[in-house]
């Protein structure tokens, strides 16, 4: 390990062909939008898709998507937002900070802001939404789940893609997506299940994205998924800051990284780096339809 850990890892050798970060946090990540974009570029990521978790930030990833080509937006409240602005946040991890609670009206609010932003044409996708039972307490779960079924409608009403933020949830989460109706394209971000899910993904033809965990050593589980996973349905993310991919882990995540990912990724699957991009290329362009 170098001596600083928390030091930006190297650039990876480039793609030859190119492909997208299909779940990217830009802003929360240090340096420029631009910077982030030519380090990704010339490793040959040449497409990010930004994700939304509350409304300023969907605001955010949709006037950026606006404002350079190669990034596309999606918009939403986080599973853990979404009880926050019910019931306000007491001691939570928001970049806001504490909040006072708004009820359900400040949640519809925050809804129709969403709803007006997916209109938009750079808004490709509607998420993170989903539910997380990893961070969110058994007293978030009524308004967290009204935001997912609210999500959904709203992806569905505006033929966007639905992605999905599942942690600790697969049940709940596969069951809701039943009673309400999956939209046409939904994608599982940082897919987290087993490969028995990954089958039941398959059937309803859901997308699933894999993060940089699927490089760390105690992830066989994840890689078992992925080796079971169709080819035409499988994504790769970096979910940058966060999950930065073996041999680098702990150290600041970024889109540039997607190579390392993606390597790894090929030699689950037992196929060239090549074939893996190009699959994952044009699965995330049909994901997102862009
Ligand atoms: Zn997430
Ligand atoms: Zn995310």
């Amino acid at each position: 390990m170098p001596a600083d850990k928390n030091a930006a890892p190297p650039l990876p050798e480039p793609l030859r062909v190119p492909v997208a970060d299909s779940h990217t946090h830009l802003d929360m990540q240090s340096g420029t939008v631009e910077e982030a974009l030519a380090r990704a570029a010339a490793v040959g990521v040449t497409t990010v898709v930004q994700v939304g978790c509350d409304t300023a930030g969907s605001r955010w990833a949709a006037e950026t998507a606006a404002a350079h080509a190669p990034v596309h937006a999606t918009v939403a409240l986080h599973p853990n937002e979404a009880p926050r602005i019910v019931h306000g946040d007491p001691d939570g991890w928001s970049r806001q900070g504490a909040r006072p609670a708004g009820g359900e009206a400040a949640l519809d609010e925050a809804l129709a802001e969403i709803d007006a932003l997916a209109a938009l044409p750079h808004v490709k996708g509607v998420g993170e939404t989903g539910l997380d039972y990893f961070r969110t307490g058994p007293e978030g779960k009524a308004a967290q789940e009204r935001s997912f079924r609210a999500h959904i409608e709203i992806a569905k009403r505006h033929g966007k893609a639905l992605v999905i933020h599942d942690r600790e949830a697969h049940e709940d989460v596969l069951r809701v997506l039943k009673e309400e109706g999956a939209p046409e394209r939904t994608v599982f971000h940082c897919y987290s299940g087993d490969a028995a899910m990954a089958q039941l993904c398959a059937e309803q033809g859901y997308f699933m994205s894999f993060a940089g965990n699927v490089t760390f050593k105690n992830a066989q589980p994840l890689r078992d998924a992925l080796a079971v996973a169709p080819l035409e349905l499988v994504l790769v993310e970096t979910d940058a800051p966060f999950l930065t991919p073996a041999p680098y882990r702990g150290r600041p995540n970024a889109p540039y990284l997607i190579p390392v990912t993606l390597r790894a990724m090929a030699e689950v699957r037992g196929i060239d780096e090549d074939a893996m991009a190009a699959a994952i290329s044009s699965n995330t362009a049909r994901a997102f339809d862009y």
